[in-house]
C-alpha cells in the first residue's frame, strides 16, 4: 500500500469543497453463509494510537467511545498491526505512518484482547513501509551476512511476539514479512528469500505452534506470477499455513481472478487463504489537507470497480472481498482484513476558505510530525529519501475510513456484523413481532420522516431484491391481511 501512498501528491486544495454528507441510515447488506465458522472480518488499525495522541476521537450515535469497542460491537473479530523495528531517527524522532514500533503492537494488541479480537502481527523487516517495490533491511541489519540476519530475524520475531503477548495481546496469526513479492529485508534473491522466510516462521512455530504464519504477496492480477510464488515457496520448503495476498480492487483485477489465485494455493497447496489488505473509498473528496490516494481524477474509475463511492459502495466492496474469499474450495477461505479503516483526518479542512485551510493544514502538518499521524513524516528523509522524504504528509485514506472526518462512525462499518447475520424478515421494528408498524416504518423511512439502521433496512427488504420500496411495506401489509403476495414474512434469513 506504501507505493499507492507516495502515488497520493500532497495536493494543498485551495477550493472550498462541499461537506460529505453521508445518509443517516443504514446500508443493505446481503448475508454471506460462511464457509469457515470462524471466517476473519479484520482490521488494520495500526495508525490509531498516533491518531489520539494527535487529538481524534471516535464517536457513535451514543457519543465517544473506544474505536476497539466501536469496532467490536460492529462485528470485526481481527485487528493487524504492522510493527517496524525502529521507525526513529538518530535524534528519536519518529518517521510517521503511525510510528509503528513494538510498544504500540503490544497497545494496540492488549486493547483489542479486551475486546475479544485476535491480533495479527505484521512484520515487516524494516524501519519503515516495506511493500513490492522496497524492501529495506532495519538500518541495525544493513551490511551483516545473510546467516547473522536470519538469526537477527528469528530473535527479533520471537522476542517481539513475547512482549506483545505479554502485554495482554491474543496473537492469532503472524505476517512473515509484508508484501513480500520481490523481496525481504533487503534480500531480493529467492533462495536467500526463502531463508528469511523459513527463519521467521520458526520463531513463529517456536514460540507457539497454534499461530498461524501466513506469507503475504500483492498483484493478484499477475495471475500466473502470484501463483508461481506459491510454488516456489513449496520448491523451497517454506513451513507456512496462509497464503494471503493484498487486494485493492482499483488495481487488482477480477474478484473471479482473486478467488482463481486463492484457489491454487489452497487445492494445490493445502494452505489457507486470505487477502491481508483490501479497501474502498466512500468519498473521493479529502479531509486532512493531504491528497488522496482515490480522488477524482486518480484511480477512481476501472473495470472491477463495481461500487459506487459512497457508504454502501464500501460496504458492498467488502462484502464482494469477503465473498470471494469465502468462495475458495475445501473451505480454505480464512478471511479479509481491511486496511486502516479508521486512518481519518487530524482536522477536517472541508469547508474551510483559504485562510482557515492555510492555518488548518499548518496545524495538522505539525501533528503529523510530532505524532507520527500521516503517512510520513520529514523525519523519514534519512532512511527512505526517494520517497517517504520526499511525499511526506498526512493521511491518503482518510476517504476509505469507517468513519467520518470528525470520528463519527458510518453506517457501512456495519458490513462487518451483518455480513453472515440472520434478521427476521418483516420485522423492521425488530421487536420480534409481525404488525402494521412494521410498514408504517418503512413508509416513514421512504418519506425521509425517520431513518431505518442498515439491520432494520435488511428486515424492511421483504421481497429482497436488495432495495427498499412501497412494495415491500405492501407485502407486510398483505402478509398481516392473509392477502397471497408471494413473498413471506417472518423468516430469518
Ligand atoms: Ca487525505
Amino acid at each position: 500500500m506504501k507505493k499507492l501512498l507516495s502515488i497520493a501528491i500532497a495536493v494543498i486544495m485551495l477550493c472550498a469543497c462541499a461537506p460529505t454528507a453521508f445518509a443517516e441510515s443504514g446500508v443493505m447488506t446481503k448475508r454471506i453463509e460462511f464457509n469457515n465458522p470462524g471466517f476473519i472480518r479484520g482490521m488494520d488499525i495500526s495508525s490509531v494510537i498516533s491518531l489520539e495522541k494527535s487529538g481524534v476521537r471516535f464517536y457513535t450515535k451514543n457519543g465517544q467511545e473506544d474505536i476497539f469497542k466501536i469496532l467490536s460491537d460492529n462485528g470485526v473479530n481481527y485487528i493487524r498491526v504492522r510493527v517496524w523495528n525502529d521507525p526513529y531517527d538518530s535524534e528519536g524522532n519518529g518517521y510517521g505512518g503511525g510510528n509503528n514500533d513494538l510498544n504500540a503492537a503490544c497497545e494496540i494488541g492488549r486493547r483489542a484482547a479486551e475486546r475479544n479480537m485476535k491480533l495479527l502481527v505484521d512484520f515487516h523487516y524494516s524501519d519503515f513501509w516495506a511493500d513490492p517495490g522496497k524492501q529495506k533491511a532495519p538500518k541495525a541489519w544493513q551490511g551483516i551476512s545473510l546467516n547473522d540476519k536470519k538469526t537477527a530475524l528469528y530473535n527479533f520475531t520471537y522476542n517481539s511476539l513475547r512482549e506483545i503477548k505479554s502485554a495482554g495481546a491474543d496473537i492469532g496469526m503472524v505476517q512473515i514479512g509484508n508484501e513480500t513479492t520481490g523481496g525481504i529485508c533487503g534480500e531480493y534473491n529467492r533462495a536467500n528469500m526463502a531463508e528469511l522466510f523459513k527463519s521467521g516462521s520458526k520463531a513463529v512455530r517456536d514460540f507457539d505452534s497454534h499461530i498461524l504464519a501466513a506469507i503475504h504477496f500483492t498483484n493478484p492480477e499477475r495471475t500466473d506470477s502470484i501463483k508461481s510464488l506459491a510454488d516456489y515457496l513449496a520448491e523451497y520448503q517454506v513451513d507456512y499455513d496462509v497464503f494471503a495476498t493484498s487486494y485493492y480492487p482499483y488495481w487488482h483485477g477480477s474478484l473471479e481472478n482473486l478467488t482463481d489465485v486463492l484457489d491454487y494455493a489452497a487445492e494445490k497447496y493445502d494452505k489457507y487463504a486470505m487477502v491481508a489488505e483490501t479497501s474502498y473509498a466512500n468519498t473521493l473528496e479529502d479531509t486532512d489537507g493531504h491528497g488522496n490516494t482515490v480522488a477524482k481524477g486518480n484511480n477512481d474509475s476501472g473495470k472491477n470497480l463495481l461500487w459506487d463511492f459512497s457508504c454502501q459502495g464500501q460496504s458492498d466492496a467488502v462484502a464482494a472481498v469477503m465473498n470471494a474469499v469465502n468462495k475458495v474450495k475445501n473451505k480454505k477461505g480464512l478471511g479479509v482484513f481491511y486496511w486502516e479503516g479508521a486512518w481519518i483526518s487530524v482536522g477536517d479542512v472541508t469547508g474551510l476558505d483559504e485562510s482557515g485551510y492555510n492555518d488548518r493544514y499548518k496545524l495538522n502538518s505539525e501533528l503529523w510530525e510530532k505524532f507520527g499521524s500521516g503517512w510520513a513524516s520529514s523525519y523519514s528523509s534519512d532512511y527512505d529519501p526517494d520517497d517517504a522524504g520526499h511525499w511526506y504528509g498526512g493521511s491518503a485514506v482518510d476517504n476509505q475510513a469507517f468513519f467520518d472526518a470528525k470520528g463519527m462512525v458510518l453506517p457501512s462499518l456495519d458490513v462487518f456484523r451483518l455480513i453472515n447475520k440472520t434478521v427476521k424478515i418483516g420485522d423492521v421494528k425488530r421487536d420480534g413481532r409481525l404488525n402494521i408498524s412494521d410498514a408504517t416504518l418503512i413508509r416513514k423511512y421512504l418519506a425521509k420522516i425517520s431513518d431505518l439502521d442498515s439491520e432494520s433496512l435488511r428486515a424492511a427488504d421483504t421481497d429482497r431484491d436488495g432495495i427498499v420500496t412501497v412494495k415491500d411495506a405492501a407485502v407486510i401489509q398483505k402478509n398481516l391481511a392473509d392477502i397471497p403476495v408471494g413473498h413471506k414474512i417472518g423468516s430469518e434469513e
